[in-house]
C-alpha cells in the first residue's frame, strides 16, 4: 500500500475512532478524522441493515471530503430479542440515553421474555468508498458470545461491559483491549478492508 494513501475514518463515535485508529496503526495509511472537517452534516442512518447504513455513511462522507473513506456500522444482536437492538443499538432506549440505561433496558427486556438463552453477537460491516472511481465495497465481521447478568468492567465502549465473547468468562469491559482487538467484529471486518486496500493501492506511488 502506498505509504501516504489518505483514508478518512468517518465516524463521530469516539469509541469507534479510537479502536479503528489502533487497528489501522500498522496499515501505512495517513488517517484523517471527521473532526478535521467543518460543517459536514451527520449522515442519517435510514437503512434497515448494517450494510445499507455502512454504505450510505461511507458515500455521504466521501462525497463531502473527496477522500477515500471508511465507515463502520455495527451493533449488538440478541437472540432472545429476535435480533434487537441490532442496527438500532446506538438509539436503543432513546437518543439521549446513557449506556448504563441502555444496558439496564436490555437486561430487563431479556428477563421479561423468560428465555434462558443469552446468546448474542456483535456484528460490524465496514464500507470503503473511493470517490476517484465511485466504488464502494463492504466487509463483514461477527463476534459470537453471550450476555452477562449485569454490566462488568469499564473498558471498551457501548455494550462492552455486558458482552462475554465465546471462549472467555470475562466481558469486553473487563478483558484487556488487545484481547478485544484480536477477536472483535470490528477487527474481523477491518482485516478484510485492509486486505482490499493493500491490493488496491499496492505499488502506487505515495500521494
Ligand atoms: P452505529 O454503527 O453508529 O449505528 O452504532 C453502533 C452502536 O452499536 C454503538 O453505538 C454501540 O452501541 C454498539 N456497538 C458497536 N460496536 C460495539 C463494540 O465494539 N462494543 C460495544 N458496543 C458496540
Amino acid at each position: 500500500m502506498a505509504q501516504h494513501t489518505e483514508l478518512l475514518v468517518a465516524t463521530n463515535n469516539a469509541g469507534k475512532v479510537r479502536e479503528l485508529s489502533q487497528l489501522l496503526s500498522g496499515a501505512l495509511l495517513r488517517l484523517r478524522l471527521l473532526s478535521e472537517f467543518e460543517g459536514v452534516a451527520v449522515a442519517e442512518e435510514t437503512g434497515t441493515t448494517f450494510a445499507e447504513n455502512a454504505v450510505l455513511k461511507a458515500l455521504h462522507y466521501s462525497s463531502h471530503a473527496g477522500l477515500l473513506t471508511l465507515s463502520d456500522d455495527s451493533g449488538l444482536v440478541v437472540d432472545a430479542l429476535g435480533g434487537a437492538p441490532g442496527v438500532y443499538s446506538a438509539r436503543y432506549a432513546g437518543a439521549g440515553a446513557t449506556y448504563a440505561e441502555r444496558m439496564r433496558k436490555l437486561l430487563a427486556e431479556v428477563d421479561s421474555t423468560g428465555d434462558a438463552d443469552r446468546r448474542a453477537r456483535f456484528v460490524c460491516v465496514i464500507a470503503v468508498a473511493d470517490p476517484s472511481d465511485n466504488t464502494v465495497v463492504t466487509f463483514d465481521g461477527v463476534c459470537e458470545g453471550r450476555l452477562a447478568h449485569a454490566p462488568r468492567g469499564a473498558g471498551g465502549f457501548g455494550y462492552d461491559p455486558l458482552f462475554i465473547p465465546e471462549g472467555y468468562d470475562k466481558t469486553f469491559g473487563e478483558l484487556p483491549e488487545q484481547v478485544k482487538h484480536s477477536l472483535s467484529h470490528r477487527a474481523r471486518a477491518l482485516a478484510g478492508a485492509v486486505r482490499h486496500l493493500r491490493e488496491r493501492f499496492a505499488g502506487q506511488a505515495p500521494a
